[in-house]
């Protein structure tokens, strides 16, 4: 067992001081290894949230006008120091969410290099000039920050999905109020804590409260310019009523189903290796995990056999043991709602290969389920936990039609070395990234957003970065 640290649910960040929220409610702050409540968090009351929307308008007043290179130093400091204190918020973020310390820390490294990416693109953020069609004149097109924004991060990945969000936004000039997840308080509010003292008052602010609260709170303030969700789809699909209804920007980033389209001839070892590691990862609590597996006929039986195999092998554990592979799910109603869709499936004709977990905490075993419909509730529903489907497929229109037939359209992935498949499935899989003999979907350079129900708009990458920017055409006349 590694050194552990004490726990202490973190406050809210209002106005550039950190101060316990007045709500009348506290929630439990559970360690899902053990079952045990490390602490309570207290929530914030309408109140806390008003006072947090006027400190981001003048934070907001206040950091637009700091030039592009400043802020970019500033968020550099930031992230020097969340490098520092990596091992404390990756420990942080294991207690609380569960996943291997391993992945803590890859976590956390990944969220530095966000916002790394973020702050230097600070400074690429150009307009264009236009030829004029009159003489003298000049046609300029700006890029201005969209004003304060409303974030709202999940428990799976609070540290990454926090930071596409703050980097984002501060970056490109705007303020920011994230709600992030109760589930998940403290490694986030470590994070935030390294860009402390750096910023203006009420340029970054952290929130925790009651979710509908929250979100009905931010949205329909007139301070509120920019709506950023990752979560799930009913979720998302009530916080884009609530931005249309104010006419707010939103982007929405709500989970995958993703396909993988293994070919006759991909490397059966080198992809299952991978696809093992990578799904499995946060025990399968990943919007990008790949989850419904096309196999060619051929080869099906091979593939099975070597993934239930090297699945069932992995160690499951408390992620602060160092030989812990997959950790517990986040949660009690996740545990349930894993059981539940392998339950309906089965029901539905599934079979269901499963290994064992330990009985303590909220774990679950692997499962690997075959002889599943195209109608089967684990085909239309994200499990969101450790569950992969392996499917035969007769051609290539086969898999793709297959892959299409999910209401999700988030990440997706092809093992083949024929150019002509390659070309196919890049041109015909309904995804919004795809990776083709690898697992790099999500990078913080490239865009990562989905189609159909996985949501709209993207973040990292410059799409990432002009979510948080309006255009401004302005014609100078001679
Ligand atoms: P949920 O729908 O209850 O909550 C999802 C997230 O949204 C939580 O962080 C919650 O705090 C927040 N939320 C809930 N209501 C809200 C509201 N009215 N306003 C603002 N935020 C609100 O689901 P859950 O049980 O936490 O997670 C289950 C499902 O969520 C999963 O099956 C998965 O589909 C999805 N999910 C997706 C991602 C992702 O990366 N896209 C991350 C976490 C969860």
């Amino acid at each position: 067992m590694s050194a552990t640290i004490a726990y202490r649910a973190p406050t809210l960040l209002v106005n550039g001081r950190w101060r316990a929220g007045k709500h009348r409610t506290a929630v439990p702050v559970v360690n899902p290894a053990t079952a045990e409540t490390l602490d309570h968090l207290q929530l914030a009351d309408e109140k806390d949230i008003d006072e947090a929307l006027q400190a981001a308008q003048r934070g907001f007043d206040a950091w637009r006008q700091v030039p592009a290179f400043e802020r970019c130093a500033c968020l550099e400091k930031g992230v020097a120091r969340m490098r520092e204190n990596l091992d404390h918020i990756a420990t942080l973020l294991t207690l609380e969410q569960g996943k291997p310390l391993a992945e803590a820390r890859a976590e956390c490294a990944m969220a530095a290099d966000l916002i790394k990416w973020y702050a230097e693109e600070a400074r690429r953020t150009y307009g264009r000039i236009i030829p004029s069609r009159l003489p003298g004149s000049l046609m300029q097109v700006r890029k201005q920050p969209v004003g304060p924004v409303a974030a709202f991060s999940p428990w799976n990945f609070p540290l990454v999905l926090s930071a596409r969000k703050i980097g984002g936004a501060l970056a490109a000039g705007c303020s920011i109020i994230l709600k992030a997840a109760e589930e998940t308080p403290a490694s986030v509010a470590a994070m935030v804590d390294c860009f402390h003292g750096l910023l203006p008052e009420g340029t970054l602010q952290l929130l925790f409260g009651v979710p509908a609260e929250v979100s009905e709170q931010l949205i329909s303030s007139s301070v509120i310019r920019k709506v950023s969700f990752t979560g799930s789809v009913p979720v998302g699909r009530h916080l884009a009523q609530v931005s249309a209804k104010y006419l707010k920007r939103i982007t929405l980033e709500l989970g995958g189903h993703a396909p993988v389209i293994v070919c006759a001839d991909a490397d059966i070892g080198k992809t299952v290796a991978m696809m093992v590691a990578h799904k499995f990862r946060n025990a399968g609590q990943a919007c990008l995990a790949p989850t419904r597996f096309y196999v060619a006929r051929e080869i099906e039986n091979d593939f099975l056999d070597a993934f239930t195999a090297a699945s069932q092998q992995l160690v499951l554990g408390n992620g602060m043991q160092s030989s812990t592979q997959m950790g517990p799910l986040a949660n009690a109603r996740r545990v349930s709602a894993v059981q539940d869709l392998i339950q309906r499936s089965v029901q539905a004709g599934a079979k269901a290969h499963q290994g064992s977990c330990p009985e303590t905490g909220f774990f679950a075993p692997v499962s690997v389920l075959t002889n599943v419909q195209p109608d089967s509730p684990i085909i239309q529903e994200e499990p969101f936990g450790p569950v992969a489907t392996v499917t035969s497929f007769d051609s290539l229109d086969h898999a793709l039609h297959l892959a299409n037939q999910s209401p999700y359209g988030l990440a997706g992935y092809v093992f083949t070395d024929s150019a002509r498949a390659i070309h196919q499935v890049s041109e015909q899989l309904e995804v919004g990234s795809l990776a083709i003999n690898g697992m790099g979907v999500s990078v913080p350079e490239a865009p990562f957003g989905g189609v159909k129900d996985s949501g709209y708009g993207s973040e990292s990458g410059i799409e990432g970065m002009e979510a948080f920017l309006d255009t401004k055409f302005t014609h100078y006349c001679a």
